[in-house]
């Protein structure tokens, strides 16, 4: 290894890094230095003239010291306040940015997930602030971006379990051997469908849906993808009847052991759920149905975000600068 200045550490270009831990703390020191570029990215690129939208003109904006600690710069024309925070995940809240902007960053630089157990230890904020912080971060900011997919796209569903309720198999076991079979019939009811579609050297989308059932399925392909689009599956009888929406529907024969036919295989979506089910169960252990879809929109956006120009947490903390829908 070459020498290299340890009292500086650099990024290793052959590293796998795309921003790390030292560029984090180098950029980002503080809360006033998160603030600062909220203000340049949002409203102000050179930090001092801005668009006063009282005035209706640009303006020379300024922030004063207030006993409050008001995160905002005020208008030197006519003194409207501006806050930077205003409209994102981080209005009114009263944790710092830092440890916000900490948390993107803790986001980014996993591949397996971050649970709000390990966040709260991090950061030191309370397991509920860390759970809410999470929940914003993927169904706000990591939420499906909209566009359809095309060309030749794979298409899967999975079972992905749930989180039993209080009432649940769990009880049903204790009371007796007599009752299991009714506990077993509870696991798979306690199991969520997941489907996905992906391009093949593309993009992925990933949701719940209410069953496996072909009008499911299929509505959700009609949804994603684009008709002019060659779809692949499994020969699950549900996607009987594809080629009615797109080009063309090849069907893989897994059930008679067979996986790859030339270009015919789903082994790319099945890759996919290859790192989400054991990711979910590692990280998470069991995930309720109900913020299921925050954790798929995590490991679709991670992947996803593989094809940016920028690096994981430069393009989740952009996705952070914009106006929440
Ligand atoms: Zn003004």
């Amino acid at each position: 290894m070459a020498a290299g200045n340890r009292h500086d550490p650099t990024r290793t270009a052959c590293s796998d890094s795309g921003y790390s831990l030292m560029e984090f703390m180098r950029e980002y020191p503080d809360d006033a230095a998160c603030l600062e570029h909220l203000w340049r990215t949002r409203y102000s690129p050179d930090g001092e003239h801005a668009e006063c939208p009282k005035c209706e003109r640009e303006r020379v904006f300024k922030r004063y010291a207030t006993s409050q600690g008001r995160q905002s710069w005020t208008c030197t024309g006519c003194g409207h306040h501006v806050h930077p925070t205003a409209g994102t995940i981080f209005a009114k809240s009263s944790t710092s940015l830092h440890l916000w902007y900490f948390a993107i960053y803790m986001m980014t630089s996993t591949r397996c997930g971050v649970s709000a157990k390990m966040l709260e230890r991090e950061i030191g904020v309370s397991y509920r602030t860390a759970w809410r912080m999470l929940n914003l971060i993927r169904n706000e900011l990591m939420r499906d971006d909209g566009i359809p997919l095309s060309g030749d796209v794979e298409a899967d569903e999975a079972s992905v379990d749930g989180k039993p309720r209080k009432q649940g198999p769990r009880r049903q076991i204790a009371l007796g051997p007599s009752r299991r079979s009714e506990a077993a019939k509870l696991r798979v009811r306690s199991r969520a469908t997941v489907f996905a579609a992906v391009e093949r050297g593309g993009r992925i989308k990933a949701t719940v849906l209410p069953s496996r059932h072909g009008p499911h399925l299929q509505r959700q392909l009609v949804k994603w993808v684009e008709p002019e689009s060659i779809i692949i599956t499994d020969d699950w009888p549900a996607y009987y009847g594809l080629k009615r929406h797109f080009i063309d529907h090849s069907q893989i024969n897994h059930s008679a052991g067979y996986y790859v036919d030339g270009n015919t295989h789903t082994n790319t979506v099945e890759a996919f759920f290859g790192h989400l089910k054991p990711s979910i169960r590692g990280t998470y252990r069991k995930v309720s149905h109900r913020w299921l879809q925050g954790y798929l929109n995590e490991f679709v956006w991670r992947r996803n975000a593989r094809y940016n120009p920028t690096s994981m947490f430069e393009s989740l903390l952009d996705a952070a600068t914009h106006e929440r829908v």
